[in-house]
């Protein structure tokens, strides 16, 4: 199908988009790779008066890493620039998991980090990372930027905590050291998005663990109950197979023509359990 008409803007940089954005605010939409929002506007699902391009923002792409060994990431970097920097594949294996594993080629080539994170799909890989890494993410307007933390940035199904006249600029990601990260999914094998995916991230010795999940709730959560049990336990296998079981805890679990309630909730389980033995690893 063929959208409904909009007028469309390119953004020359970060200050001419935050303009655009102020200047047009609940009336526009910021377009980067294009791949969620090209689809919606096709289909009509969702229509724009005006979409500000900010495809072309050179300052916005780019990763970057911090003397703490901390990670910068700017909102047009690509899944492709991810997979090509040999400091993510070093130091946060854990990303290079979950891009992998994200769509096809074409995706990978073109699909922005922070269209990812600013679509916030219930299935999608990202947000589960970014819980577990305890990432934060960095949102500009005219009036200043905010830095919000991943824990608090979505809010449910297409929903963030991003106003309408704001941009995502960057995700910032602290430092690996001393931790192993995993991130483990069942695929939908069409598209690749998760019907479960986890993310782990353990301290060495099992000193600290956060867990990132997606696919299985309207929107990632923290699963606190693994995390609770485990910091309880001896992370023996036994151990790590018992906290696991507690993946779904307080969710309503999703229940669709790929994965029905019960399914999810015991891959839900299973996917949790190999994070955690893949992280535990590598956190050596
Ligand atoms: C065939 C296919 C398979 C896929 N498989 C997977 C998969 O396996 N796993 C997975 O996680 N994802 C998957 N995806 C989704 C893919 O990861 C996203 O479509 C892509 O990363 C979105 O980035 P984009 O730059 O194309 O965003 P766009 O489509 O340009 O934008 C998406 C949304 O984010 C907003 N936005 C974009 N950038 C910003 C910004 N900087 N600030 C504020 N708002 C912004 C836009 O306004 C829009 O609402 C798949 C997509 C396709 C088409």
């Amino acid at each position: 199908m063929i959208p409904a008409a909009f007028e469309y803007s390119r953004a020359s940089s970060v200050d001419d988009a935050l303009r655009l954005l102020w200047q047009h605010a609940g009336s526009a939409k910021v377009i980067a790779g294009g791949h969620s929002l090209l689809p919606l506007l096709k289909l009509r699902v969702a229509s724009v008066e005006r979409l500000i391009d900010i495809g072309r923002i050179s300052e916005l792409r780019g990763i970057g890493t911090s003397s703490g060994g901390g990670l910068s990431l700017g909102a047009l970097t690509t899944y492709r620039d991810i997979l090509d920097s040999a400091a993510v594949r070093s130091q946060f294996p854990l990303l290079i998991d979950v891009v992998d594993g994200i769509g096809d080629v074409q995706v990978r080539n073109r699909g922005t980090v922070g269209g990812a994170v600013a679509h916030a799909d219930p299935a999608s890989d990202l947000p589960a990372a970014l819980l577990a890494l305890d990432a934060e993410i960095v949102v500009r307007s005219q009036t200043g930027e905010r830095t919000i933390p991943a824990a608090q940035f979505f809010e449910g199904a297409f929903v963030t905590a991003i106003a309408e006249n704001e941009l995502l600029t960057a995700i910032r990601i602290p430092s690996m050291s001393g931790r192993g990260g995993a991130y483990a999914k069942l695929e939908q094998p069409a598209s690749g998005y998760s019907i479960v995916g986890v993310a782990a991230v353990v301290g060495r010795g099992g000193s600290q663990v956060r867990i990132g999940i997606t696919g299985v709730g309207d929107v990632a959560y923290r699963a606190m109950a693994v995390e609770q049990a485990l910091l309880a336990s001896d992370w023996s296998d036994n151990a790590i197979r018992a906290a696991a079981a507690h993946a779904a805890d307080g969710q309503v679990v999703a229940s669709d023509i790929h994965a029905d309630r019960a399914y999810r909730t015991q891959m839900a389980a299973v996917f949790t359990r190999r994070a955690i033995a893949e992280a535990l690893r590598r956190a050596g």
